[in-house]
């Protein structure tokens, strides 16, 4: 303070007169004034001359602004503009989910067709279209290829202009909404269908549930863009003669020649309607903003909604605080069974062999501690036990049923998806980033599992969801968003929401790698508790304290390869292998 005084002279006499309190004088910005002057200027020049020449012809302009004819227009151009964008929209869904699956058919065919709707311009669309009824003069509904016919139509009869114009925007629209919805899923984390498959949850339930709300916040900007590019792009339907708004007022100034007006009509009823398109924008920008931002405002959308259909969680959740329910099902892990058997397992990412002939058997109840320097395989070997990693070789078998495969005789059959996530559900994944759904607040969170895979109904679901976070600590944050919780927080979410489905087996992934270091402590906490009630625990871990105090079963792995496996008490002191007594001697 002594060297600030002598330096700047007066920091010390303010401080003398009002210790503690400085009055704050805004900084001047002369060239913001002068800009605010010059565009001032410039507006009121506009409105003047638009308002004063007399060959912008308002009077004309009133006379039609709300006349028949115009809105008859108008209606048609809004008409045209929902159509297509609600069916844009929806075939280009499609077509994205297409491109991003894993069937070579499906995505070829969805890329084939963006590709040849991209190329063609609409105008040309639009007019072949139109000349359907010239290529094929009838629409016949039959079986192919053979003579039986149920119902023959004109074509011409069954395609009026308007639906044309429909089918041509759509057919267009698709192809673009398809690669502004693909970006807005290429841009999700894959820890989210990661956790969402480790749940069991259904591709379909995945994508709508999961993936589509989460890439609405990166598709709405463009998308919204596409519909008020769309909501223009009508005019050009004129081509085919259709009375919406533009040809509506081509109509009428050719027939009056008051151009420049008719033009102003059809010009601020589009202001108007992309200013209200834009202000739609911001609504539900908001809505799916739910759970992502900071601040945890609830956006109007998501008020309008809730009135208009309830929010069945919310009400769920203080009919269970206030009045607590019989349930049938006990909150947490399941305490039978649970044997892991890991048989001869090998798997290769092209030449590179990340597992080599890896066997382990966990008993039931067991806690096995994974330990081993990165890249040694641990992950993916945890990721094949609930078959997340298929394995080029082996088995693994919990209570003797074959995870992802149906054995009979000396085969294994790979079983449908919808069997595998059948059997999936019986282990718990808790990963190194959580991977909490950030849309979802915790209890729905926790519940989305039980309810979707498991048939569990909703309060009850809640219930448990309640009763798991009081186990974990966290009864106080039921219905915070992810992001609004501290590191430690999340990941005790993470593993309630592993619990929820009662597994039998529980796979921890690093559950601690992420966390400040004084946040592993309550993790830790909960995961001790976990290992005394009879579930079986698999934890890839560097807390080697940790793994000492509660591990049954250590496992050292290097290469792909499980080099020692024993009690920790010998294990970490007394190793066998030396490379295992190498990497003690580091992390230790
Ligand atoms: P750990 O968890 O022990 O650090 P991992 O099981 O994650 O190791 O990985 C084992 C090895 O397999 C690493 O060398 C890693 O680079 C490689 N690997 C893992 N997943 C893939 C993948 N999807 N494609 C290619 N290589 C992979
Ligand atoms: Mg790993």
């Amino acid at each position: 303070m002594a060297s600030a005084d002598i330096e700047t002279g007066y920091v010390g006499s303010v401080e003398q007169s009002s210790p503690g309190i400085y009055k704050i004088v805004p900084a001047k910005h002369p060239w913001r004034i002068v800009g605010t002057v010059v565009a001032a200027a410039i507006i009121g020049i506009t409105i003047h001359s638009i308002l004063t020449n007399p060959k912008w012809g308002w009077a004309v302009f009133a006379e039609y602004f709300f006349s028949e004819p115009v809105l008859v227009g108008l209606s048609r151009t809004l008409w045209l503009t929902l159509l297509a964008s609600v069916i844009g929209f929806f075939i280009g869904g499609l077509l994205a989910f297409a491109r991003v699956s894993k069937s070579t058919l499906l995505s070829s065919l969805a890329w084939a067709y963006i590709w040849l709707l991209r190329s063609i311009p609409l105008i040309v669309l639009l007019l072949v279209l139109n000349n359907l009824g010239y290529l094929y003069p009838t629409l016949n509904i039959g079986v192919p290829f053979t003579d039986i016919l149920f119902a023959q139509y004109s074509m011409t009869s069954v395609l009026s202009v308007f639906a044309v114009a429909v089918i041509g925007l759509s057919l267009n629209q698709a192809a673009f909404s398809a690669e502004i919805i693909r970006g807005g899923i290429l841009a999700i984390d894959q820890g989210q269908q990661e956790a969402a498959a480790a749940l069991g949850l259904s591709w379909r339930r995945q994508a709508l549930n999961i993936i589509l709300p989460q890439a609405m916040r990166a598709i709405i900007p463009s998308g919204f863009n596409e519909i008020i590019g769309l909501a223009k792009a009508t005019s050009i339907v004129y081509v085919l003669a259709l009375p919406e708004l533009f040809y509506t007022v081509q109509v009428i100034y050719k027939r009056n020649l008051e151009v420049i007006p008719l033009l102003m009509v059809a010009t601020v009823w589009y202001l108007i309607i992309m200013s209200v398109l834009s202000l739609v924008q911001v609504g539900i920008e908001r809505y799916f903003a739910k759970g992502a931002t900071r601040d945890g405002r609830t956006s109007a959308l998501d008020n309008v909604l809730k009135f208009v259909t309830g929010d069945a969680t919310g009400r769920a959740i203080n009919a269970v605080r206030t009045n607590p329910v019989e349930r049938t099902r006990e909150a947490g892990p399941a305490r039978e069974g649970g044997r892991i058997e890991i048989r001869h397992v090998a798997k290769h990412f092209d030449a590179f062999h990340a597992l080599d002939n890896v066997s382990l058997t966990v008993e039931p109840g067991e806690v096995v501690a994974i330990i081993g320097p990165s890249g040694a395989g641990k992950s993916t070997l945890l990721r094949t036990i609930n078959h997340l990693e298929r394995a080029d070789q082996g088995y693994v078998a919990i209570d003797e049923e074959l995870i992802g495969y149906e054995r009979r005789g000396n085969l294994l059959y790979e079983l449908k998806d919808r069997a595998i996530r059948k059997r999936r559900a019986g282990v718990g994944m808790v990963f190194q980033n959580f991977n909490l759904f950030p849309h979802l607040t915790v209890v729905e969170n926790i519940i989305e599992a039980p309810i979707a895979v498991q048939g569990v109904p909703r309060l009850e679901a809640v219930a448990q969801a309640l009763e798991l976070l009081a186990r974990v600590g966290l009864s106080d944050k039921a219905e915070a968003y992810p992001r609004h919780l501290s590191g430690g927080q999340q990941q005790r979410v993470a593993i309630a929401r592993a619990l929820a489905l009662k597994p039998k087996v529980l796979l921890f992934d690093e559950p601690t790698s992420a966390l400040d270091p004084e946040l592993v402590g309550e993790v830790l906490d909960v995961i001790k508790e976990l290992a005394t009630s009879g579930t079986t625990l698999v934890i890839v871990t560097h807390e080697i304290g940790f793994a000492r105090e509660v591990a049954d079963k250590v496992v050292f792995m290097e290469d792909g390869r499980i080099l020692e496996v024993g009690g920790p008490a010998r294990l970490f002191s007394d190793a066998s292998h030396a490379r295992t007594r190498e990497f003690l001697a580091k992390v230790l």
